[in-house]
């Protein structure tokens, strides 16, 4: 499923089946999970992806074939996930922030993914995956569940955590907080009761609309949805010295607001996407929380309908496209 032109629904196409190159491993397809990010791409609201493109970050595959150099067993489940390439070289790579490499390549943006029967990945940054999970439940962890554990990290030790937005990735934050003892308050769109319902199923203490302000100070909150009008109303709901993180690749304008939401040490920061440091921790963490996860799957030529059903908020959990 290929995008030809932001903007553009996916076409299914019929193509040859890709040849390993060096260091790559090519993989059968055995689910591919849908991020929101895929959608900021599909619309055009990410610079530069290269095109035509076949989107999908959250790839579980089965090795088939390896080029030279790569070293996975033939018939091992592994996964790929945003992060498909670094220089190693720059400043960001040297100092173990390889998330944000100056030459960075990301899977479904720059290098093919996996709405897709096969797909090839650079073997350095594939993942084994916890045994405990099948192919499509397992899927959602290799971007909501990276990019949401390393939100967590950046919102260091809050016992009362805020999380705004209550979807793939943060079903699976909230969980991995719960474990560790934090107090989980979700915030949804007003009045979407379902999402509540659905949050407190996944571990939530207190849920409640965006718009409305907790019935405790907050240590820290993460902000998932795309939408900047959330930001004042965050650093609102935050003690002094509290952080917010803004966890999506892609938010709306953040509207003025007032210094004093800021002062008292209030920060705010990004998390922008993962290492393969965060993705070595967070998959031998979650069989042990243990990560459950709510997916909706649907055949890979439905992934039009996967993506809109997204994009329209009608998704609980996370979407999993199935070849
Ligand atoms: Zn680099
Ligand atoms: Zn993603």
């Amino acid at each position: 499923m290929r995008l030809h032109r932001p903007g553009e629904r996916l076409i299914a196409e019929l193509r040859d089946r890709p040849v390993p190159q060096p260091g790559q491993v090519l993989l059968r397809v055995r689910a591919c999970g849908v991020c929101r990010t895929d959608l900021h791409v599909i619309d055009g609201e990410l610079p530069d992806p290269r095109l035509p493109i076949v989107p999908g970050h959250e790839i579980v595959g089965e090795v088939v074939a390896c080029g030279e150099g790569a070293h996975w067993p033939i018939g091992a489940r592994i996964g790929v996930p945003w992060l498909g390439y670094t220089c190693g070289r720059c400043r960001y790579c040297t100092s173990g922030r390889e998330n944000l490499c100056d030459a960075a390549r990301f899977t479904g943006y720059q290098l093919d993914g996996g709405y897709a029967e096969h797909a090839v990945a650079d073997a350095r940054y594939c993942f084994e995956l916890p045994r405990e999970l099948d192919d499509a439940h397992v899927a959602p962890l290799l971007c909501a569940g990276l990019i949401g554990y390393r939100s967590l990290r950046m919102a260091g030790e809050a016992g009362r955590l805020g999380i705004y937005g209550f979807g793939a990735a943060a079903h699976i934050v909230a969980q991995v907080a719960r474990w560790r003892g934090q107090k989980v308050y979700a915030f949804t769109r007003p009045g979407d009761t379902a999402a509540q319902r659905f949050a407190a199923e996944f571990g939530a203490h207190w849920t409640g609309d965006s718009d409305h302000q907790p019935p405790e100070p907050l240590d820290a909150a993460i902000i998932f949805a795309p939408v900047g009008a959330l930001v004042p109303l965050a650093l609102q709901a935050l003690r002094k010295g509290g952080v917010l993180v803004c966890g999506g690749i892609h938010m709306s304008d953040i509207p003025g607001l007032p210094y004093a939401l800021l002062w008292g040490e209030r920060v705010i920061r990004s998390v922008a996407n993962l290492t393969r440091q965060d993705a070595l921790e967070f998959l031998e963490l979650a069989p042990r929380v243990p990560v459950q996860t709510h997916v909706e799957t649907f055949p890979l030529a439905q992934a039009n309908d996967a993506l809109g059903r997204l994009r329209a908020g009608r998704l609980q959990g996370a979407a999993v496209l199935l070849p």
